[in-house]
């Protein structure tokens, strides 16, 4: 399709972006992978991915538009079969999701403008994605900015004013002073929002802020010497709140708290569990000295003990160590199977481990006093078997 040159497409959403059904005559159609194809149309309303914003999704003649993307002005549709050329298509919008392109980029807009006002930042990156719409500044905005910066937003959002996208004279462009992310050759489309912004954008807009809804934000962190901000706008902000609101009520379940004390239940259990941790801790240490009281010198102990975590294996092999004079061994389930932990009081247990590991297909090493590891044998005869030989 690249040697093939075409007219540049009409874009309909220009105008109207609130244009969901139009006809079109095929001008091309070539086959791509996966028995898909790239159709170019003498006009569009299907906005290509540009700009931060995603294509526009919907059918060419009940086939699904799977991509829209535009080169030197001609916008290529990826449709998932072939379309006749020559002839008449109908092509209709996926309304929902460009009324979410629309309210994410308008609400950016409204948002970039201000904080521009506020604190001279430029937008230097803009990206409406599935999950999350993120906008990058060049300065470093300051929490207290930002929030007085979204709480204006909504104010110009609520006074509903309109928002005028259009290609303006070249003399009355001269006077304008709009934000800009690169030089434009040709005709620049001025997208106004009175009160708020006035911005170079190919994007389509809602026609008033009101159908914005709302703008959030979402979060914030340091991003490349500025900030990167993300916000969710309209039917967004509205599903992120249903979702909060879905994931604090199983919250309230589990921890059997009212709404607003939460945070303080949790903090509660979270004490609840340090002290139930020391309690266990103190138990076994308990069991610990009275396991190593069983050892007398000479002695060659090889314990399989049940539930040990690393740390509790290390001090139970430790404090056998402490009885006798002998190697001890410690294991419990872990690792490739089963997690070591071998001790000798004023030895070298490291040869020890090294024949073990390769008796018992183990890894793993330590110091002289003590090595840890894990073997994938877990047959006990096997492991009684190894001890015996030493
Ligand atoms: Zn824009």
């Amino acid at each position: 399709m690249a040697e093939q040159t075409h007219p540049e497409t009409l874009r309909l959403y220009d105008a109207d972006p609130w244009l969901s059904r139009f006809t079109a005559a095929v001008l091309a159609c070539e086959p791509a992978a996966k028995g898909r194809s790239r159709v170019v149309l003498d006009q569009t309303a299907f906005f290509p991915e540009g700009g931060g914003q995603p294509a526009d999704r919907g059918t060419l003649n009940g086939i699904q538009v799977l991509d829209v993307q535009v080169k030197d002005g001609v916008v290529t549709h990826t449709v998932a079969a072939e379309l006749p050329v020559g002839e008449t298509v109908t092509g209709v919008l996926d309304m929902e999701h460009r009324l979410d392109s629309m309210q994410q980029h308008s609400g950016e807009h409204v948002l970039s403008g201000i904080l521009h006002r506020m604190v001279q930042c430029e937008n230097v990156g803009f990206h409406i994605g599935e999950e999350a719409t993120t906008l990058d500044t060049s300065l470093p905005i300051p929490p207290e900015v930002l929030a007085a910066a979204e709480a204006e937003a909504n104010r110009v959002i609520w006074a509903d004013v309109p928002v005028q996208a259009d290609y303006p004279d070249p003399a009355v462009l001269e006077t304008l002073t709009y934000r800009s992310k690169k030089a434009i050759d040709g005709p620049v489309r001025i997208v106004a929002i009175p009160g708020a912004d006035c911005c170079a954008c190919c994007g389509t807009h809602v026609s008033r802020t009101g159908q914005i809804g709302m703008i959030k934000v979402v979060s914030s962190m340091n991003y490349k010497g500025g900030t990167r901000i993300t916000i969710a706008c309209g039917g967004r902000a509205l599903k992120l709140f249903d979702e909060m609101l879905a994931e604090q009520a199983a919250l309230r379940a589990q921890f059997s708290a009212k709404n607003g004390q939460l945070a303080a239940a949790a903090a509660r259990q979270a004490k609840e569990l340090e002290e139930q941790k020391a309690r266990a801790a103190r138990l076994e240490q308990q069991v610990f000295r009275h396991t190593a009281a069983q050892v007398s010198e000479g002695d060659q102990p090889v314990l399989l003990a049940e539930g040990l975590s690393a740390d509790s294996l290390r001090r139970l092999a430790l404090a056998l160590a402490e009885r006798t004079s002998r190697p001890c061994a410690v294991f419990s389930e872990g690792g490739q199977g089963l997690a070591y932990a071998l001790a000798q009081n004023g030895g070298d247990v490291r040869a020890l481990c090294k024949e073990m590991n390769a008796a018992l297909e183990g890894r793993g090493g330590g110091k002289p006093e003590l090595c840890t590891g894990s073997i994938a044998v877990t047959d006990p005869a096997r492991i009684q078997e190894f001890f015996a030989d030493v």
